[in-house]
């Protein structure tokens, strides 16, 4: 397993695959054992590291990750494969705006995939928690761009960096959820689904 982890951070740093910081999947696994998490729906697997480390907490967690390119897809499943977590990771490859989740509903949902489509991933999964469920988001300060959109000259930086300061904004303002931001890596927000009958 360990050896496994280490091998799959060599690679990613061959093939430039963006994979999590290590301080904040140690965040998020801290937060999966200390709040009982048991399914996980993560979308953006890349090659499995944050999904093979979020499963390994404890036996039983469950996680479904979603993936649209065939490549990192194919690595993904590959890893799951390795180190025997067939029955705990379900890899689907497919674009998460397109996936058809019906009858399920999960834990915690970890959005880390196209930066510019935060919001449209929220809204979507948002009903496939359970009550008093949470939405973890990675990247939110985009290696310190966030936050300086106006300062940025390439117009296509610009707006990836102004899309995440409206999400920002947008879970800020949203009144189903409850979010705390965290300074670590690069930067993560914690949504916690507020009790309906409150
Ligand atoms: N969670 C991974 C890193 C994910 S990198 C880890 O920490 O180990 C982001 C991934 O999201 C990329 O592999 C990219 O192909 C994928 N992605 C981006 N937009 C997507 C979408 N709409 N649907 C599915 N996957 C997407
Ligand atoms: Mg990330």
């Amino acid at each position: 397993m360990k050896e496994l982890i280490l091998e799959m951070e060599n690679y990613a740093s061959e093939h430039n695959v963006p994979i999590i910081e290590k301080e904040s999947i140690t965040f998020i696994m801290k937060y999966i054992k200390a709040n009982n998490i048991k399914s996980i729906l993560e979308i953006g697997s890349a090659i499995g590291y944050s999904s093979i480390l979020m499963a390994s907490v404890a036996p039983e967690v469950t996680v479904t990750t979603i993936e649209r390119d065939n490549a990192r897809y194919m690595e993904c499943v590959k890893n799951v494969k390795k180190c025997n977590f067939d029955q705990k990771i379900n890899v689907v490859f497919q674009d998460a705006l397109e996936v058809n989740l019906t009858n399920t509903s999960y834990d915690m949902i970890f959005i880390d995939a196209a930066k510019g489509q935060y919001q449209k991933f929220f809204e979507k999964f948002k009903y496939f928690l359970k009550p008093n469920g949470v939405i973890i988001t990675d990247n939110l300060k985009f290696h310190g761009n966030v936050g300086k959109s106006q300062e940025i000259e390439s117009k296509n930086l610009r707006g990836l960096v102004s899309k995440i300061e409206d999400y920002i904004e947008f879970l800020k303002s949203n009144n189903e959820f409850d979010t705390n931001f965290y300074d670590v890596g690069d930067g993560l927000s914690v949504s916690v689904k507020k009790d309906d009958k409150k």
